[in-house]
């Protein structure tokens, strides 16, 4: 299961989370922060879930030709899945859940979650502004084919794959017990 409490995150994002949740607040917007670590195998259902198999056995094959063939295992390992809407472009590993540095939330009218920008404007301005505040990195300006309006992130590039050679990106998903089944 994905976790859901800050905590989960690292020091730096999990005290922007805070900030960021005092800042809609004092603004009068209620904030659910809803996912912040997701498992690698939970990112490979969605991700298996977003596209068709040419673009999924590509990435594998991306995958394994630049060392990173324990990620692409996993996309291996979960297995068919029936394709739905797009949800999302990042394979496991290329997403920042996996890194504690990123998480998703919504802000909540009565309680409830307004997914739609158009439901609740006012809500979604002020997290962005909450956000950018904290010198954080919004979904909802990502250039892709759809805007990711709960997902922030603590730094600005688009995949972790790229900073990062497979031995520390090795090294870092297992300390989050992400590689270990500790999630
Ligand atoms: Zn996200």
């Amino acid at each position: 299961m994905a976790s859901r409490s800050i905590k989960s995150l690292i020091p730096e994002m999990e005290k922007k989370a805070r900030l960021v949740q005092e800042y809609c607040k004092t603004n009068g917007v209620s904030l659910l922060i809803y996912c912040t670590v997701r498992p690698l195998e939970e990112q490979a259902v969605l991700f298996r879930k977003s596209h068709d198999w040419k673009f999924i056995e590509n990435k594998i094959n991306k995958l394994e030709s630049r060392g990173f063939g324990f990620l692409a295992d996993i996309i291996k390992d979960v297995g068919p899945q029936k394709q739905i809407k797009s949800v999302t472009n990042a394979a496991p590993g290329e997403s920042f859940h996996a890194y504690g540095e990123a998480f998703d939330a919504v802000p909540l009218l009565s309680g409830k979650p307004m997914w739609k920008y158009s439901d609740y404007k006012s809500g979604w301005d002020t997290y962005a502004k909450a956000l950018k505040e904290c010198d954080l990195t919004w979904g909802g300006n990502f250039q892709q084919k759809f805007k990711d309006l709960p997902h922030a992130q603590l730094c600005p590039g688009s995949n972790p794959l790229k900073l990062y050679p497979p031995e520390v990106i090795k090294a870092i998903l297992t300390e989050n017990g992400l590689l270990n089944g500790d999630y």
